[in-house]
């Protein structure tokens, strides 16, 4: 397949002060079917890491059950670098659940999170790095613009980021996606979080500790289609609503409510019809008996539903808690 939106890569100063601190970055990439952007991927965050060596410096490939040969470039790449590593999935669990296997095999200090398409650019990890000294546990790429990608994608994303913000208790951040960069008490944490439905843009903003954001232009893949189909999405987006939100199940509860008033007033005028107006007989007991179980049976529907509510965040397993530090010698 001929190579589309190449984009040259910008030259960026190398993170320095980084290596005095003896330290080390994990660069976690979840990768699907990517054999043509892994070499240029590989390019373009080695230029960005500088002089890292393999002591401080740690590109963890997660092979997602790629069909092609993304896993032997994975392998070729180690060879010239011992600061590449690789898992590879015995099959296809999907982007998720590869991320969560890199930040279970990740050994940074701190740890970035980065798509293999070149979409995510890597030259942005020194300012991600800067952002971190200054204090930010997680700082997260936001998205001002979208390219290359199609109208429907864009208005949907911006639909349902807007969607889910409104839905959701904690505040997860618009127009972002899985591209950042978390410290080490973050990914620990993380890993600490049992649930095994993982939106992890949304559990690292329910994690909470200190987040900032760098902004960036999202350019469009460097090789390849998407590996997101619509009924992923879909799933993506499902996960992240049932995930972070009890409210459509408490949904029936105000229906419910809402049918009662209404009800009420169309039994008014089924009541008035039959005494003034001279009504079929049969007809007001059966409207009265249909209005009167609609609202009954929307009620219920919402008192289940919040029973549910609360048996979904009992089997979810979260802590009650994260500590972020302490002081005075608790432990
Ligand atoms: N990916 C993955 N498993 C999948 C689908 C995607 O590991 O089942 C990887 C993919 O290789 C890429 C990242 O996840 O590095 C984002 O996927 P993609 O670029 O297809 O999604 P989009 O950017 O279009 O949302
Ligand atoms: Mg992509």
């Amino acid at each position: 397949m001929p190579e589309r939106h190449a984009l040259p890569a910008p030259a960026i100063p190398h993170y320095a002060p980084y290596l005095l601190k003896d330290q080390r970055v994990s660069i976690v990439v979840p990768c699907y079917n990517e054999e043509n952007n892994l070499l240029p991927f590989y390019e373009r965050i080695r230029t960005a890491l500088g002089h890292y060596t393999k002591e401080n410096a740690q590109i963890l490939f997660v092979d997602d059950g790629s069909t092609d040969t993304s896993w032997q470039k994975i392998e070729q790449l180690r060879a010239n670098d011992p600061a590449v590593t690789g898992v590879r999935l015995s099959r296809n669990f999907g982007h998720q659940t590869a991320l969560t296997c890199g930040l279970e095999h990740a050994n940074g200090n701190r740890v970035l999170i980065i798509d293999a398409d070149l979409q995510d650019p890597p030259e942005l990890l020194p300012e991600m790095m800067r952002k971190m000294d200054e204090g930010f546990d997680v700082v997260y790429g936001r998205r001002l613009s979208r390219e290359g990608e199609t109208y429907f994608k864009k208005l949907s994303a911006w639909v349902y980021y807007r969607v889910l913000g409104r839905l959701s208790d904690v505040e997860i951040p618009l127009d972002a996606g899985d591209f950042r960069l978390i410290s080490q008490d973050v990914v620990k944490a993380l890993r600490n979080l049992p649930e095994r439905v993982r939106y992890t843009r949304g559990l690292v903003s329910w994690l909470g500790f200190s987040q900032g954001a760098v902004e960036y232009i999202r350019h469009p893949r460097h090789n390849g289609e998407t590996h997101y189909t619509l009924a992923k999405m879909l799933r993506l987006a499902g996960d992240g609503i049932t995930s972070f939100s009890t409210r459509p199940l408490q949904l029936a509860t105000w229906v419910g409510m809402a049918m009662m008033g209404v009800s009420t007033i169309l039994l008014g005028y089924v009541f008035v019809s039959w005494m003034f107006l001279g009504t079929v007989p049969g007809w007001t007991s059966l409207a009265a008996i249909f209005l009167l179980s609609q609202a009954f049976q929307w009620f219920v529907l919402g008192i289940i539903g919040n029973y549910v509510a609360v048996i979904f965040r009992e089997t979810k397993g979260r802590p009650h808690y994260v500590v972020r530090e302490t002081v005075g010698g608790v432990s």
